[in-house]
């Protein structure tokens, strides 16, 4: 099953929709604003700006509230930059993607209301529908590209079976300690086709010496089971697999299921960049966020309810709704548990790439 089917962040702009409960990618959102800022002024720097228009994408947007940020940050960015020089502020166009069964109808709400705020700037807001696993913009159209929190979901999960098409990963959905090395060798290499699938597709649709930033999920250890890559999907097989033992899923179901998602260590995306060839790295850094900081979310139970409102659809479609109540609640049990028992907090690693498109050479 491909991703594009299955993964939608929770709808509308209720209590428990991803717009409403993305505590963490709202915390990363800030944090990211001086690296926004800074590859605005490398535009500058590169005569890509002043221009008439500047183009922007932001890839895996989903219905808000960040993708308004980070517009807002370009505007500002660049009107502060346009005062300090006295020159003319180009017009905006901001080309907003996501999968097509994410939830327009709530982003394009909120980017009208966005709008209303810069009446005195030429700013368009159009969508992209699509995936970003493949071209979505035309040959050399967009000056900057943004995609946070959303490039280490994959085109899909790695075929996890054995030669009798028996499921290797048993009772995980993820990689895990307990996982043959097949497993996590299996997710590495599904990352690499993804990944540089997406870097080809962009250096198509980016202008020479355009600048992208990407801040994805990932780890600071070289070990792909280690804790901080893989505490949350752990906590959740360890609640379905209790749903199993009710009979409430069947185990077989459990079993051949695992997410399309994947925390790369800082050297594997650097060695995708590097394989593919198109852009320059200009930074590669980590951050870390702890689990469960009160700044970040109230109590554990907004920590639950976020992680539901970016996993539900996978549940829903591999082990129906009637289970989605039941399931959630004792994953929040699992997880009051488990924060309960830590002795130091389980870290949440961001990487944070800036790339600068290559200039072409001329085919010899
Ligand atoms: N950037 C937003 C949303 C992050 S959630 C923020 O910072 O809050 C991840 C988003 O990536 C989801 O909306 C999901 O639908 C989207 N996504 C996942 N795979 C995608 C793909 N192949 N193409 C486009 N969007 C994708």
């Amino acid at each position: 099953m491909e991703s594009k089917d299955m993964i939608f962040m929770k709808k509308g702009d209720g209590e428990s929709s991803y717009a409403q409960s993305s505590f963490l990618a709202q915390r990363i959102a800030s944090i990211s604003k001086p690296v926004v800022q800074s590859a605005i002024n490398s535009l500058f720097h590169e005569n890509l700006l002043p221009y008439k228009a500047l183009n922007v994408a932001d890839l895996g947007c989903s219905a808000g509230p960040n993708t308004f940020t980070l517009m807002e940050t370009i505007i500002e960015s660049v009107k502060s930059k346009c005062g300090e020089l006295n020159c003319q502020l180009p017009e905006f166009q901001f080309y907003l993607n996501d999968l097509p069964v994410n939830d327009f109808n709530t982003l394009f709400k909120g980017s009208s209301s966005f709008l209303e705020r810069y009446e005195d700037v030429s700013c368009f807001v159009m969508g992209a529908p699509g995936s970003f696993h493949g071209r979505l913009f035309p040959t050399d159209t967009l000056h900057l590209l943004h995609s946070s929190y959303s490039v280490h979901w994959l085109s899909k999960a790695p075929r996890l079976v054995d030669k009798d098409g028996l499921p290797l990963n048993k009772g995980k959905i993820y990689i895990s300690k307990t996982s043959p090395p097949s497993v996590k060798e299996a997710y590495l290499a599904q990352f690499q086709q993804d990944f540089g699938l997406f870097l080809r597709s962009r250096s198509q649709e980016m202008i020479p010496d355009g600048r992208v930033v990407l801040i994805v999920n990932g780890r600071q250890s070289s070990d792909a089971t280690s804790k901080e890559s893989n505490f949350n999907w752990e906590l959740l097989a360890e609640a379905i697999s209790h749903m199993v033992s009710l009979g409430l899923i069947a185990e077989e179901k459990l079993d051949s299921f695992n997410i399309p998602y994947y925390m790369a260590s800082p050297e594997e995306v650097k060695d995708v960049v590097d394989r593919e060839g198109s852009f320059a790295i200009e930074q590669l850094d980590t951050f870390y966020i702890e689990n469960g900081d009160r700044a970040i979310w109230d109590n554990e139970e907004k920590i639950a309810q976020s992680v539901r409102s970016f996993t539900e659809s996978m549940m829903l479609h591999q082990f129906g709704i009637e289970i989605l109540d039941k399931l959630y609640a004792n994953f929040t049990h699992i997880l009051i548990r488990d924060l309960a028992r830590q002795t130091e907090p389980n870290k949440i690693t961001s990487i944070i790439l800036v790339l600068r498109r290559n200039v072409r050479l001329p085919s010899p």
